[in-house]
């Protein structure tokens, strides 16, 4: 709600319909709306032409179509670009856009709550301590800001779109917040709106066991996996959740994992933490554990924040670990951290701007000066 509005976006297409019935719409208002919304990237009700104006002023008496505000818009100099987003209630969350090395497009990744419960021990999002779900509409509005930005509407019809992938791998563990990154997703995929297909579309669990089989079944996205650890004792150490969901079972889901096949693999990704797990055995150790699975890797080594405990491997250690895994037969590419001088690791920006206004308010009351709320 704003200002006692209430936002059309995020809505499922049948939650639309049933909306513009309690005004006493027909569903094909819906339809129209989905299409300015999705497909146009509109937002006032004015320039919907195929509407009258009758009623775009109704609409506009009742609900808005709303993104979340962009706080701050930088771009690296490697072309990495990461929006901090302000949601109504005064939250933060990042979205990042990876254009891919050598080609014009590239992945928007989109956060699905404001920190994380799950406090793993390398990542910055889990030190943060106020956590909530993101809403659907604060999920797709994240991909929807970015495709402002970068003039994406229109969505073409020929694919031809720099914004072509997107990896749920921001801020939060979207299986604890299943329904809303369901709906926020099955909007993005709508054919007749945003567009993108469920092939282009990743989707990132630290391995919440009972949620994957659904994940797969009702949107059939490809999944990525924070693998991390060969061996429980040290998930246990550096991911909390894996003592409730041990390796055996997260593989066994792995396994049954709806859709996977050698054409859609799952995606191991593997954050190297120097002197932990960074070894020849454990990269032996592996391949032995997903044997048999339809897997990828993706080599992250650790983007070391103040504070962390852990430090970045050595280059021949990490290039080792990956000669290891391709020399078996899987694709293991090292991905660099990306827009380091923009703080593109994740949460760290959210955390960058909450220290920044903890300091302003330390100069201010030094100066004796009121902050903002009295
Ligand atoms: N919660 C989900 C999705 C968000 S985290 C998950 O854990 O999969 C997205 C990825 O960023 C995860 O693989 C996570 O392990 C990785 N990551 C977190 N902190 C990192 C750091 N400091 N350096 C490199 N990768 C990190
Ligand atoms: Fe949460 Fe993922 Fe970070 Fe772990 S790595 S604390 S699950 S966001």
């Amino acid at each position: 709600m704003t200002n006692g509005l209430k936002n059309l976006i995020g809505l499922s297409r049948a939650d639309l319909a049933a909306e513009m019935a309690t005004i006493g719409e027909k569903p094909f208002r819906a339809k129209q709306l989905w299409h300015w919304m999705y497909n146009r990237g509109e937002t006032d009700f004015a320039a919907m032409t195929s509407i009258s104006k009758t009623m775009q002023a109704r609409l506009a008496e009742q609900y808005v179509v709303r993104r979340p505000r962009v706080e701050r818009d930088l771009v690296s100099e490697d072309t990495t670009r990461k929006w901090l987003l302000k949601f109504d209630d005064g939250n933060e969350a990042e979205t990042v856009f990876i254009p891919d090395m050598d080609e014009d497009r590239g992945a928007v990744c989109i956060s699905t709550q404001v920190g994380c419960t799950l406090t793993c021990r390398f990542c910055h999002t889990g030190t943060q301590l106020l956590v909530r779900n993101l809403s659907a509409a604060e999920i797709v509005g994240q991909f929807m800001v970015a495709r402002d930005a970068y003039g994406e509407w229109p969505t073409p019809d020929d694919g031809g779109r720099r914004l072509s992938n997107i990896v749920v791998m921001g801020m939060g563990e979207p299986l604890y917040n299943f329904d809303n990154v369901a709906t926020a997703l099955e909007i993005a995929m709508d054919g007749e709106g945003i567009g993108i297909s469920r092939r282009r579309i990743t989707l990132s669990t630290s391995g919440v066991v009972p949620m994957m089989k659904l994940c797969g079944e009702r949107l059939g996205v490809n999944l990525a996996v924070s693998l991390h650890a060969v061996t429980d004792e040290i998930r246990d150490r550096i991911m909390p959740i894996n003592k409730k969901y041990p390796l055996a079972e997260l593989i066994r889901a792995c396994r049954e994992y709806p859709g996977a096949s050698n054409a859609r693999r799952i995606t191991f990704e593997y954050i190297m933490l120097k002197g932990v797990n960074d070894s020849a055995a454990d990269a032996r150790a592996l391949l032995k554990l997903i044997k048999g699975l339809p897997a990828k890797f993706n080599l992250i080594p650790f983007n070391a924040w103040p504070g962390s405990e852990f430090e970045t491997p050595e280059p021949r250690a990490v290039k080792a670990f990956s000669d290891i895994l391709q020399d078996a037969g899987y694709s293991a590419p090292i991905r660099m951290p990306r827009g380091r001088d923009i703080l593109a690791a994740c949460g760290q920006l959210r955390s960058e701007s909450q220290r920044e206004r903890a300091s302003l308010a330390k100069a201010r009351a030094a100066a004796g000066i009121p902050d903002e709320h009295g």
